[in-house]
């Protein structure tokens, strides 16, 4: 017990008040297979020691060793029990030992209530932010801001107002302070700090974002890519959850695209330049600003406005596409259905070269994509052999408030990951 002890130490409170950039904290350093039984838990949970074992391919007494500690720690608790020694969340094919079967189980979970984070999206002219807890569920109300002044110190000042908004939900709630704010841009964050390109924030310069947080705000502060947080978000609380590769699509105003292995967004020194927002999708499709014909931009919302207003011969906007859509205008439902089938083009380029288990379409428009699945489908299988396997793909909901947890949940994976020396093996 005394050399478990030493091996593992709540890393709480140790935040460097310097003035020098403080790594961002993790909770509590110890084994690789205690931080992933920690995360194996927070995401799968309610869990038995018994699944646990098997994922893992521990030994039960290994694995009461680690959940006793990480129960000392107040990571995690026991919550009844359950019926048997099923693996909740994922079936696997593999017969139970004998010695289990039957048996309740002792169900273990995250104490999602021990930890908070802040999350806040700046996208386009809007800033969302949110409270969430260890399982990056809301807290409390979010809160947003139009972005007017976009200097650096406003954008700093207007950040650590919706930050206090934010720390007062949690207050309110009862729950602890909050562990770290986590930013989302679409652009570039150097070493998760500095914003070396945020085009919609027109900054000259790179801007060390996450010192001025700390500084104002005094929390550990991070940030990231929006794409690679929701990728992350969704690989870890979302519709990505155990699977090994996926692919994030999303529609908006742009087009972006993020990768995602083992939970983890795939980095690349070319994020959040919008990797395949000028892909051809449709040799007759209309001319992108950059004078490609039938890019994957006709997928975005202005081009969209513009090729209805082209269709019915009168200018228009997106609204009034989505408003003919719910009326069932047959040149609604024809764009509708010619988008959906560029789309699924779309998804046959990155199932072909990236190989991944599973497609997300998110992003504020993604929703529409429902309405053609088949169009979608259509469009996949004219660039796949028809013997190859169906390209799994989800629509998720364009769900705003997502765009503000994803950094959240980047934040709380670092918090639970723990440091590098702590991943090497025991
Ligand atoms: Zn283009």
């Amino acid at each position: 017990m005394a050399d478990r002890d030493n091996q593992i130490s709540n890393q709480h409170g140790d935040a460097d008040h310097s003035g020098e950039a403080r790594p961002f904290p993790t909770w509590f350093t110890a084994s690789k297979y205690t931080h992933r039984i920690a995360i194996e838990i927070l995401q799968h949970g309610p869990i038995s020691r018994v699944a646990l074992a098997r994922r893992f391919n521990l030994t039960q007494g290994a694995v009461s060793r680690i959940t006793n500690d990480l129960t000392h720690l107040g990571v995690i608790r026991e919550a009844g029990t359950l019926p048997q020694a099923d693996e909740p969340g994922r079936q696997d094919g593999r017969k139970h030992s004998s010695s289990s079967v039957g048996r309740p189980q002792q169900a273990l979970v995250i104490r999602r209530e021990a930890k908070t984070f802040i999350g806040i999206n700046l996208h386009g002219g809007t800033a969302l932010a949110t409270a969430t807890d260890l399982a990056c569920r809301p807290v409390g109300r979010s809160h947003s801001h139009h972005i007017r002044q976009r200097s650096p110190g406003q954008v700093v000042r207007m950040l650590s107002d919706l930050t206090q908004d934010c720390v007062r939900e949690i207050s309110q709630a009862g729950l602890p302070s909050p562990s770290g704010l986590a930013i989302s841009l679409g652009g570039r964050a150097e070493r998760d700090r500095v914003v070396t390109y945020a085009p919609f924030l027109h900054w000259s310069e790179p801007v060390d974002l996450a010192t001025q947080m700390e500084s104002t705000c005094d929390l550990p502060c991070l940030v990231f890519n929006d794409l690679d947080a929701l990728a992350l978000y969704e690989g870890w609380f979302g519709e990505g959850i155990g699977l090994d590769r996926f692919a994030l699509i999303t529609m908006g105003s742009g087009i972006g695209y993020a990768l995602s292995e083992r939970g983890m967004p795939v980095s690349s020194p070319d994020e959040g330049f919008g990797l395949i927002g000028h892909q051809l999708v449709d040799p007759d499709g209309p001319v992108c600003y950059l004078g490609h014909r039938g890019c994957a931009q006709c997928l975005t919302t202005g081009s969209l406005a513009e090729q209805y207003s082209h269709a019915i011969g009168q200018a228009a906007g997106f609204d009034k596409l989505v408003k003919d859509l719910e009326e069932d205008m047959p040149q609604a439902e024809t764009l509708l259905n010619l988008t959906g089938y560029r789309l699924g083009v779309l998804i046959a380029l990155v199932a072909n070269v990236a190989l991944p288990d599973k497609v997300l379409v998110g992003g504020e428009t993604s929703y529409l994509m429902k309405r053609c699945i088949e169009s979608v489908r259509k469009g996949t299988a004219s660039f796949r052999h028809s013997q190859m396997v169906e390209v799994p793909v989800k629509i998720i909901d364009g769900d705003w408030l997502r765009w503000a947890q994803a950094p959240a949940a980047r934040a709380i994976a670092r918090y639970l990951q723990g440091s590098e020396e702590a991943d090497k093996p025991e």
